[in-house]
């Protein structure tokens, strides 16, 4: 077990950075990735296994985890739910599979905070990872929302629920994605095509206009008497959630 597990560079320890565990069991994309991090000022542990992840958690806090879903003794969408079942709200930050819908599916599901298509290029993974890194605590916790509790958004991703103020709003699975992904990134723009990899997938090639589609859907039904629409329009790019709190 201990042979999977390489020790962070000292280097990056020092400057009191925040500490990464990342678990690939590709050899040449774990280095890159162990290269960039560190480069950014992480301190990186890089695990291959599920086994050598445990015993480096058992070891190490970690600020954030990147787990890869298929590892050779186990699978990370387990990991994860261990992880969440521990009690830990530690950001994770899964890489799936092109065209693997139902993994990132039951990668949120098992609690993680994000995903990542491979291939895709290191800035990007470093882009999510100052993003995840950013978040206060409260945003890893279960229940996702924004407002308060008299004309807020409540979404619970274990119950499949959404609650405007009060009332429980029924959405489509579909709308249930999009709004959870929106609540995920509170504050920050979503451009329409991360919506459409992320909810959708990146192959998808129905109608371009989908996003909107969905958004307009999404509003009416939020948009319940008395309470403002809760989406913002950022012209030319996506949309926002923003927390008025
Ligand atoms: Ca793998």
């Amino acid at each position: 077990m201990k042979t999977s597990f390489i020790p962070s560079s000292c280097s990056s320890c020092q400057t009191g950075a925040v500490r990464l565990l990342l678990v690939e069991d590709d050899a040449s994309l774990g280095q890159v990735l162990v290269r960039g991090l560190v480069e950014e000022g992480h301190a990186v542990d890089h695990v291959m296994t599920v086994a050598g992840a445990a015993e480096a958690a058992s070891i190490n806090e970690y600020d954030l985890v990147v787990l890869d879903l298929g590892l050779p003794d186990g699978d990370g969408v387990d990991l994860c739910r261990t992880i969440r079942a521990s009690g830990s709200g530690v950001p994770v930050l899964m890489l799936t599979a092109r065209d693997g819908l139902s993994d990132k599916v039951a990668g949120l599901d098992a609690g993680a905070d994000d995903y990542l298509t491979k291939p895709f290029d290191y800035p990007e993974l470093a882009a999510r990872v100052r993003a995840l890194l950013r978040r206060p605590a409260s945003a890893t916790k279960p229940i996702l929302g924004v407002g308060d509790q008299v004309t807020g958004i409540r979404l619970d991703p274990a119950a499949h629920t959404v609650w405007r103020g009060a009332i429980m709003v029924p959405l489509t699975a579909r709308e249930f994605s999009l709004l959870e992904f929106l609540l995920r990134r509170v504050g920050d723009v979503c451009r329409r095509e991360e919506l459409l990899e992320h909810v959708w997938d990146a192959n998808y090639d129905g109608l371009s206009n989908v996003v909107d589609v969905h958004i307009a859907n999404l509003r009416r039904k939020l948009e319940l008497p008395g309470l403002g629409d809760p989406i913002e329009t950022v012209r030319g790019v996506g949309y926002r959630i923003v927390d008025s709190d």
